[in-house]
Formats: structure tokens, sequence, C-alpha cells
């Protein structure tokens, strides 16, 4: 299985990622982006690389692959 990877500091904190998510692996991490903007932490261990974070967020913050 690939991996999700999510570059924090690029994300603003819409939120669309999360509320989109099969598996609520998606919460909100607790840190700021360089923004401002509260970030998102992703749970690999409940994430089933459905994609539909990937595609929704209008940043392209979340990136999934094998790495
Ligand atoms: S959709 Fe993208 S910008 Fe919005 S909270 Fe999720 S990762 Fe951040
Ligand atoms: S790939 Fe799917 S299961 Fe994994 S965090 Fe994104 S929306 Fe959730």
């Amino acid at each position: 299985m690939g991996k999700v990877r999510v570059d924090a500091k690029r994300c603003k904190g819409c939120f669309l990622c999360m509320s989109v998510c099969p598996a609520n692996a998606i919460s909100v991490s607790g840190e700021l982006s360089e923004k401002g903007y509260e970030t998102i932490r992703i749970d690999e261990a409940k994430c089933i690389q459905c994609g539909s974070c990937y595609r929704m967020c209008p940043d392209c913050v979340i990136e999934i692959g094998g790495f």
C-alpha cells in the first residue's frame, strides 16, 4: 500500500478533506500553517487510500503514492 503525505504548511484549514474521508482518518493537527491556518493530519493506520481527500483538496496539499 502507498502512503499519504500532507504538506501542512500549505494547508488553509478549510477541512473539505475531513468532510469526505470515509475512514474518519483526518483530524485537526493543532498546528498552524505558515499563513496561520489550522492544519490537518492523517492517521495512516485508519486511512484506506481511497484518494477522496486528494481529489477534494483545492490546494493540492495531500499526496498519495508509493513514495
Ligand atoms: S482540503 Fe486541503 S487545504 Fe483544506 S483542510 Fe484539507 S488539506 Fe487543508
Ligand atoms: S485517502 Fe481516503 S481514507 Fe485516506 S485520509 Fe484520504 S479520504 Fe481518508
